[in-house]
């Protein structure tokens, strides 16, 4: 297949920065825009910082405000038909809270974002695919909060936490997750939708909560060759990742600051194993947050990463977004 030429040739690993519009709040305070687009260029921007100097940073694609949900799939499309061929392939939205992690990765009904239309797609390709290749298609959904695993597709809020298992093929397994069989988009939505209901529960802010924990979605695709028997087993896992402001020690204590403590670790895990694998520097270190070791055995090897860079438009949030665009600067 084509797309997966042209990937092949971009290496397997890729980040694309998508910019949210400014938001009523910073429209009423008149909040200046500090990111400049290229009009001929799809794959960069500049940042314009207080003292008006320009830097520029480089990406796989950048999706401008404008940009709708239907845009950016285009461009993520081939990334997750390869799910299909027997590749693992894993999706972050990583960024600040508010910057539209959730956005673009859940979106809403009017405009659904990249769960959705990668289910969506698979079926429709499956289908198009069932004279050769008969494929079973399976949800599983978990939190990863405090470093603490969670299965988000059973109702109760206090299970125990869930354990990580290596299982005889060396590939890491969450024994008793819930794998539902989906088998059309008619009961995906719902499905997704109580699964990150469910991520919110026991606290007191839904949001609040959300930008602290890490949100898992995992596909696996069952595929058999019916022509010469031949059967695949492959994850697509796709990640709405914390929060990745930084929260002074001074402002905060107790669980706020315990939990702060957690995201950093996970998420700079999360950029130490790519950016290892994106220079090929022999060890890679997955075991130093739970977030890299669930996902070991589809990072890495010849599975296909794809990094979205979320940030604001907005002066107020210069320094969070400068931080943002270096982390994926290291990770590509
Ligand atoms: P995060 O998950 O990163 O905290 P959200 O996805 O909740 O951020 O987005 C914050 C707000 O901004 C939401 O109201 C969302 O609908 C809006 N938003 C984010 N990105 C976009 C976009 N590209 N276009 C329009 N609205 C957006
Ligand atoms: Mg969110």
């Amino acid at each position: 297949r084509l797309y997966n030429e042209v990937i092949e040739l971009k290496g397997n690993i890729r980040v694309f920065c998508r910019c949210r519009p400014l938001n009523q709040v910073e429209i009423t305070n008149g909040s200046n825009y500090v990111v400049e687009f290229d009009s001929s260029q799809d794959n960069e921007l500049q940042i314009i910082s207080s003292d008006s100097s320009k830097k520029q940073f480089k990406f796989d694609h950048v999706f401008e405000p404008e940009d709708n949900q239907e845009a950016v799939f285009a461009q993520t499309k081939p990334i997750v038909a390869s799910v299909l061929d027997g590749y693992n392939v894993c999706i972050f939205a990583y960024g600040q809270t508010g910057t539209g992690k959730t956005f673009t990765m859940e979106g809403s009904p009017e405009n659904r974002g990249v769960n959705y239309r990668t289910l969506d797609e698979l079926f429709r390709l499956s289908q198009e695919r069932s004279g050769i290749m008969r494929y079973a298609l399976f949800v599983s959904m978990m939190e990863v909060y405090n470093e603490k695993i969670r299965d988000l597709l059973i109702e109760s809020s206090n299970q125990p936490p869930k354990k990580i298992k290596q299982t005889a093929e060396g590939t890491q397994e969450v024994p008793g997750l819930v794998e539902t069989r989906v088998t059309g988009t008619e009961d995906v939505w719902d499905l997704l939708k109580s699964g990150s209901r469910a991520r919110s529960v026991g606290s007191t802010s839904a949001n609040e909560l959300s930008s602290r924990s890490h949100c898992l979605l995992r596909v696996t695709v069952k595929g058999e060759n019916l022509i010469n028997g031949q059967k695949t087993r492959s994850h697509l896992w796709m990640v709405d990742l914390a929060g990745s402001e930084r929260v002074g020690k001074i402002d905060v204590e107790g669980e706020r600051l315990k939990e702060s403590q957690f995201i950093n670790k996970s998420l700079s895990a999360l950029g130490d194993v790519i950016s290892a694998l994106a220079s090929k520097t022999g060890h890679i270190p997955y075991r130093n947050s739970k977030l890299t070791h669930i996902l070991q055995s589809s990072l890495g090897g010849d599975c296909k990463t794809l990094m979205f860079v979320q940030i604001s438009p907005s002066a107020t949030d210069l320094g969070e977004t400068l931080c943002s665009l270096n982390f994926a600067s290291r990770v590509r």
